[in-house]
């Protein structure tokens, strides 16, 4: 059985050809959110009101207290956030690397600007500042091969033993890793 949330069927903007992929899953994003915002003062039981679209306009749409709608807007940001670091964790289980995560998450121009690379960027995203300041950053998943817990320490660019802890000794997952590190150092000598 699917325990997939049910999909509300009818999309506004996916047909608009006016717009690009991204416009259209921005406008069904931003329809979901007023959505969603109506929701949660429903379920905290604060007053959801009529107010004119514009100051002067006579359409009207259903709206919540303004003070109230900051805090539901900001319980979505942290949700929103709680969601990439999600896909983040199954993108890394998937086998993805930093490098395509760091695509993903559209930092290429903070990388550029920092003369960073791409894949140290979203490492940094993804782990956020360590608790204390020189402790090493570290993102945790899940290996799917071994079921290791795993404590990624980011694109190390060394053995895959001191970038990633965890992995069980008979890891596949970590033995092919192994292997094509040293085919790379087989290869450069
Ligand atoms: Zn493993």
């Amino acid at each position: 059985m699917s325990t997939d949330a049910p999909d509300d069927g009818g999309l506004f903007a996916a047909h608009d050809e006016s717009l690009t992929p991204d416009e259209r899953a921005r406008e069904e994003g931003r329809r979901a959110v007023d959505a969603a915002i109506l929701r949660m003062a429903r379920a905290a039981g604060t007053p959801v009101r009529q107010r004119p679209i514009f100051a002067d306009s006579t359409l009207t749409t259903a709206d919540t207290e303004p003070l109230a709608g900051i805090g539901f807007a900001l319980l979505l940001a942290d949700s929103a956030r709680q969601r990439v670091d999600r896909y983040i964790k199954r993108a890394r289980e998937d086998g993805a690397g930093w490098r395509e995560i760091g695509k993903a998450l559209r930092l290429q121009q903070a990388a550029g600007e920092r003369d960073g690379d791409l894949g140290a960027e979203a490492f940094e995203y993804a782990a956020g500042p360590p608790a204390q300041r020189l402790d090493r950053m570290w993102f945790g998943w899940k290996c799917p091969s071994c079921l290791g817990t795993i404590t990624d320490y980011g694109p190390c660019g060394g053995h895959p033993d001191d970038c990633e802890h965890g992995h069980a000794g008979n890891c596949q997952r970590r033995a092919a890793a192994v292997t094509a590190y040293q085919a790379q150092w087989a290869d450069e000598e």
